[in-house]
């Protein structure tokens, strides 16, 4: 059975076509259509969406996971998504849920997943998918989770209207970690997309004073070039900023994409590029046990954070600062210690 819930952001257009303006592929969809994603569709000239509560997965996992490192360290998040996806990355990582459009799966209201949250996490994430489809869900779910002192978060890949991004931190998104995929020429080859509205989405997340962490999936023969990663990092200082933390990831063979996992060479040259530049927290992920999951200091190079993997083994901050040279680090964390 097809559950619809009215969709927000949208209009009509004559023949009773209706422009989704969700995110910015901004479909015009005809009735009786769907639009890119597969998730909102118009019936009788009324956008609809499919994704409201309609739950791929619902976990709890730890927050370095996402990855968010200056973002309640060492804390869960209950993190839930839907099906399908904006985007079309052959090399989707979770491409079981993200390439599949689910009209019956599971429904739980978001007083459910409050109620969840509140007995083990200590926030709630949307992720897996594009958290982005379940918009109208999180315009009810994260009021409800900062009325009983939960955090929000989000893993996007930045593809939503300002509109919409607005609209979330209204309606109380403390976090959002963007995904960038590599260069324009990139984005318009694999995605057919705008690969600056990521970095537009990415200066209004900082403006409105969201926690931001931008994350690069280096795929191997897609954006691990030199020429790639260094307008990656040129971006991300005019963007986001050199405070930002900068993620370089590695990629594993998935979905339809079989190359070789990404040179650790070539990230550890990444890595040492953005800190030659000014970025001041850049991690390697999906590398674990390397000493590049640690939060440095970046002024005297103290380790402040150990990490292996998404555990986190020490946190060595006092009062917001470096305790050996008192730089102050800008991580988030419980009790603001
Ligand atoms: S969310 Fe994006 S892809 Fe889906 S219908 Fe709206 S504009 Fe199209």
């Amino acid at each position: 059975m097809i559950v619809l819930h009215p969709a927000s952001l949208w209009e009509k257009k004559k023949g009773n076509v209706v422009k989704c303006g969700l995110c910015e592929r901004r479909c015009s969809i005809e009735e009786g259509r769907r639009g890119f994603c597969g998730m909102r569709v118009n019936q009788g000239g009324l956008l609809y969406t499919l994704s409201y509560g309609n739950l791929s997965a619902l976990e709890s996992r730890p927050i370095e996971i996402k990855p968010f490192y200056h973002f309640y360290p060492g804390s869960t998040a209950l993190t839930l998504s839907t099906y399908s996806c904006n985007f079309p990355c052959p090399w989707c990582q979770n491409w079981h849920i993200s390439k599949r459009v689910e009209e019956e799966g599971r429904f739980i209201s978001p007083e459910e997943i409050i109620r969840t949250a509140m007995a083990r996490d200590d926030g709630v994430c949307v992720s897996f998918t594009e958290p982005t489809l379940l918009y109208e869900y999180c315009l009810e779910l994260f009021p409800l989770a900062k009325k009983t002192g939960l955090y929000t978060c989000m893993v996007s890949n930045g593809y939503m209207t300002e509109e919409a991004l607005r609209g979330l931190k209204e309606a109380g998104l403390d976090a959002i970690k963007i995904d960038i995929k590599g260069t324009p020429q990139g984005y318009e080859k694999f995605l057919k997309a705008d690969g600056m509205i990521p970095w537009r989405n990415a200066r209004i997340a900082r403006e409105t004073g969201m926690h931001l962490e931008i994350v690069s999936l280096m795929v191997t023969n897609v954006n691990d070039d030199e020429e790639a990663v260094s307008w990656v990092i040129d971006q991300h200082i005019e963007n986001a900023g050199v405070d930002v933390p900068l993620h370089f990831t590695r990629y594993f063979p998935a979905y339809r994409f079989h190359a070789s996992p990404t040179e650790i060479e070539k990230m550890e040259w990444a890595y040492n590029e953005a800190r030659k530049k000014g970025i001041r927290y850049v991690y390697l992920g999906n590398v674990p046990g390397h000493r590049y999951e640690n939060t440095y200091c970046p002024s005297c190079g103290a380790v402040l954070i150990t990490r292996y993997s998404f555990q986190v083994l020490s946190i060595n901050i006092r009062e917001g600062r470096c305790p050996n040279c008192g730089e102050h680090i800008p991580v988030i964390m419980k009790g603001g210690g």
